[in-house]
């Protein structure tokens, strides 16, 4: 299957679009057409374990790689997670089931993808002919940073350098980054915020200079945020997975299929359960869950996409978002491939901050998505409504997700057909937070939170939670935030 950029013609293959990150006219690589599965072909996925299922789906996805070259990869990938079903699925009563996607070694559902992003990566530029060490360069809120350092550790031919904000990130995520060990990964803090790490890494990609002097050390730069290709294509896989497990345990049946609810930040989970659907998964609505910062429902109930709004700091910090850039890939299914339209919205939330969709545009977009937002309070509400009433232990992501799947059975009535909320990180991520909604009392650090919880509930903590607070710190290197092009060449003179 070619790719296309959502911003103009160009058509490349997935080892190029892997490769490249974003495509040069800034466009996101989005797929020319998808496969289309049948009934059976989901009956033949319950068959196989998980890694197999990945290695069928990316098959499918991406062209140039084959079943035979992915399974290796998928194996090795999904060699580190602690459940072996890698992406489990729970039950809940009333026809409520959990996809749980924190299992990985950095305990969010970026493990999926960034597990396996570095051995798509090293392959593409194998095809591709690239010589260079590809030099992955990231900024982070918090999940993706940690996760493409444990992704791309001692990985050849690769290093990986991340960006966060300093005094912007968790306490366990901050420890999480700065004790990461391997040879080729590099963190350094911004004296700024999440905007301005992120802009720093965007100028660096556009600065020839910088560009020259990494290529006279043998480097060429690429990213691993959540717009890489890369990506996407293997979150596709936990979407079908699910549905093959619902399917073979006949817990939904093919006609009557599945609600499925994801809490969203950067619109990329979402859109791979919107390929998922397109390529046949029963899939019935897709609900999308914000936090306060809630520009993804409005535009789902107005057409109106307005990020011009105040940023609100949450309990759910990974959806702290109000430019949600994976949304770009469905802008170009609403413009039915229409570049130009594309172009015109993305100049449009550019220079004014909004654009709009059509009427009919918009009756697509409501055929397909439900979407709703869930402020910190209600969020505390739900973990605590759920701990107490289904001994289900929630994060705060997955907490913003529960509570927007119970507003749209409330809001629409449709309380028939199953419902699958996609549960993203761990509850010991964010421990300190999910003690105090449920109301376990804390005295200490995150540590002693994470402690505090598994004492109360019983729920066991990864020990890669515990196992931080006695890591050495590895990484100490804070830069401003128009002197990062100099932390990277320092880093790698170390
Ligand atoms: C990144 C993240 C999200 C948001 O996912 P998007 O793909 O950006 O929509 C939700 N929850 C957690 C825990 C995350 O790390």
């Amino acid at each position: 299957m070619p790719f296309i950029s959502t911003r103009g013609a160009e058509m490349v293959s997935a080892p190029e679009a892997i490769v490249r990150g974003i495509a040069p006219d800034g466009g996101l690589y989005a797929p020319v057409s998808l496969p289309r599965l049948e009934k059976k072909d989901f009956e033949a996925l319950a068959k196989m374990d998980y890694a197999s299922r990945a290695a069928h789906t990316l098959a499918l996805l991406l062209d140039g790689f084959t079943e035979e070259e992915l399974l290796p990869m998928a194996k090795s990938a999904y060699s580190r997670f602690d459940d072996s079903a890698i992406a489990p699925v729970k039950e809940l009563g009333d026809s409520r089931f959990v996809l749980e996607l924190f299992h990985g070694p950095t305990l969010a559902f970026k493990d999926m993808a960034l597990q396996f992003l570095p051995w798509l990566m090293t392959a593409s530029a194998r095809k591709q002919g690239e010589q260079r060490e590809i030099a992955i360069l990231t900024a982070t809120s918090g999940d993706t940073g940690k996760a493409a350092l444990e992704g791309f550790r001692d990985v050849p031919g690769t290093s990986v350098t991340v960006f966060y904000p300093q005094g912007g990130v968790s306490a366990v995520q901050e420890k999480q980054m700065v004790t990461s060990q391997g040879k080729n990964v590099h963190v350094c803090a911004v004296r700024g915020n999440f905007d301005d790490a992120q802009t720093g890494v965007k100028t660096l990609f556009g600065d020839p200079d910088f560009s020259a002097k990494m290529n006279a050390l043998g480097k060429t730069l690429s990213s691993a945020n959540s717009i890489n290709l890369g990506r996407l294509a293997p979150q596709v896989a936990y979407y079908l997975s699910a549905c093959a497990v619902l399917l073979d345990e006949g817990k939904i049946d093919w006609e009557t299929g599945v609600n499925v609810c994801v809490p969203t930040g950067n619109f990329g989970n979402i859109l791979a359960g919107w390929y998922a659907k397109r390529m046949g998964a029963p899939i019935k609505k897709l609900i999308c869950a914000s936090n306060r910062n809630d520009v993804l429902t409005d535009f789902i109930r107005t057409g109106v996409y307005d990020r011009v709004r105040p940023f609100h700091k949450t309990i759910s910090p990974s959806m702290d978002i109000l430019i949600s850039s994976n949304l770009e890939r469905f802008l170009l299914e609403l413009a039915q491939g229409d570049t130009a339209q594309v172009n015109t919205w993305m100049g449009e939330l550019k220079e004014k901050g909004r654009y709009e969709i059509t009427d009919t545009q918009k009756a697509l977009l409501n055929e397909a998505f439900y979407g709703g937002f869930a402020d910190d309070e209600a969020t505390k509400q739900t973990i605590a409504r759920l701990w107490n009433d289904e001994h289900c232990l929630t994060d705060p992501h997955t907490g913003v997700a529960m509570d927007v799947a119970e507003q749209y059975r409330h809001e629409t009535g449709d309380r028939e057909t199953p419902l699958l909320i996609v549960s993203t990180a761990s509850p010991y991520k964010f421990a300190a937070d999910v003690a105090e909604a449920i109301e376990i009392k804390v005295e200490g650090d995150a540590f002693a939170a994470a402690q505090a919880l598994e004492n109360a509930t019983g729920v066991k903590a990864p020990k890669a939670v515990l196992a931080l607070k006695d890591m050495p710190v590895l990484h100490t290197r804070v830069c401003d935030k128009d002197k990062m092009g100099e932390a990277v060449l320092a880093g790698f003179r170390d």
